[in-house]
């Protein structure tokens, strides 16, 4: 029996690029009766980027109901907000007497998004630190992560072996991440990573009207449209390469290819198969950010069962630590 495990940020309504790299892979390990899932909302993470309640409790519920809309089974798997379960962050002031300041200001996540947001706080510096306590606190075997989280995985083994030195036997499980390499670092609509926090995303779960402005401002070069363009350079095409089937995938290709063709066809075929392959979960989303009572219920239930694992995980850290009495 293996243990998955794997988080999303409630810093915004979540995107493409968490639904391919996150969500969906994590559903599918999820299926297979072998394995047990742990699926969180980071709510504590989200802190880092966004600091009003209000948003962060809307973004919560639509982080839980894209869950849901695409299929996760809640009562066979457990679901739960990270901020109830208080034993994350005790696990990760521990953690941080544990990691090395460089491995830290080493962490590539980190200096991209110091670059790009205007407040960095300790908190992003020493946000693998609480991720590391999250994987832990649950005897993790598996994370389904994006390209982005490599780092911080290795940084997790890293973590729980120097924890595991102390301790003199293997309290703490060294996590493998599962990266789907077929699955690339989805672009956002200036072409940068898809991210909540850069505010470049594209919302799937957005009506209709308003999904169609946000691929609009899909950024492309300046070409006309009657030239040739080259689909791999552009960010449309990418995009859609990541969600049409084979068979409209080469016709597009073949447009591209022959001029005649513009951006604004290319971006009108990206929301009319949006709009068709997500018609389901978007109908199911709906229905959760709708019926918030069902979903807090779900919620509460799932918190229930994560606090009974990482109160036992907690025990025995402490006991190491000296802090058990
Ligand atoms: P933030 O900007 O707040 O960091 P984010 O958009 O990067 O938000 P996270 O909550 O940090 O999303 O990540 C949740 C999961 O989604 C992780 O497993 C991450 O690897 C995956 N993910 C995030 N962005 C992408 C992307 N652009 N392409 C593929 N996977 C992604
Ligand atoms: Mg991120």
């Amino acid at each position: 029996m293996a243990r998955i495990l794997t988080g999303i940020q409630s810093s915004g309504r979540p995107h493409l690029g968490n639904i391919l790299g996150a969500i969906l892979p994590g559903i599918e390990l999820s299926r297979d009766p072998q394995n047990e899932s742990f699926f969180f909302i980071a709510d504590l993470h989200s802190l880092t980027t966004l600091k009003n309640g209000t948003e962060r409790e809307e973004y919560v519920r639509a982080v839980a109901a894209s869950w849901l809309a695409f299929g996760f089974d809640f009562n066979k798997n457990t679901f739960w907000r990270q901020s109830r379960v208080q034993e994350h962050t005790e696990l990760a002031w521990y953690l941080n007497c544990f990691t090395p300041f460089p491995m830290l200001a080493n962490a590539t996540s980190f200096k991209e998004k110091a670059e790009k947001l205007s407040d960095v706080n300790a908190g992003l510096f020493t946000y693998p630190v609480l991720q590391a306590a999250d994987i832990l606190l649950y005897d993790a075997n598996i994370i389904p992560v994006g390209k982005d989280q490599k780092q911080h995985l290795e940084m997790t083994k890293d973590i729980a072996s120097r924890f595991n030195l102390l301790a003199g036997k293997e309290i703490l499980v060294l996590p493998e991440p599962r990266i789907d390499e077929r699955i690339m670092t989805i672009p956002g609509i200036d072409g940068q990573k898809m991210s909540k926090s850069y505010h470049n995303y594209i919302d799937i779960f957005l009506p209709e009207n308003e999904l169609k402005k946000v691929i609009k401002k899909i950024v492309s070069d300046s070409k006309q449209l009657e030239e040739p363009k080259d689909p791999e350079q552009d960010i449309t095409f990418k995009l859609y390469s990541l969600v049409a089937s084979d068979t409209d995938l080469a016709a597009m290709r073949q447009n591209y290819l022959n001029g005649g063709y513009g951006y604004g066809h290319a971006k009108q075929a990206l929301l009319e198969c949006m709009l068709e392959k997500f018609a389901e979960p978007r109908r199911i989303f709906n229905y959760y950010m709708e019926n918030n009572d069902e979903l807090e219920s779900i919620l509460i239930q799932g918190e229930a069962k994560a606090r009974a694992i990482a109160q036992t995980t907690i025990g025995k850290v402490r006991k190491v630590l000296g802090f058990s009495s």
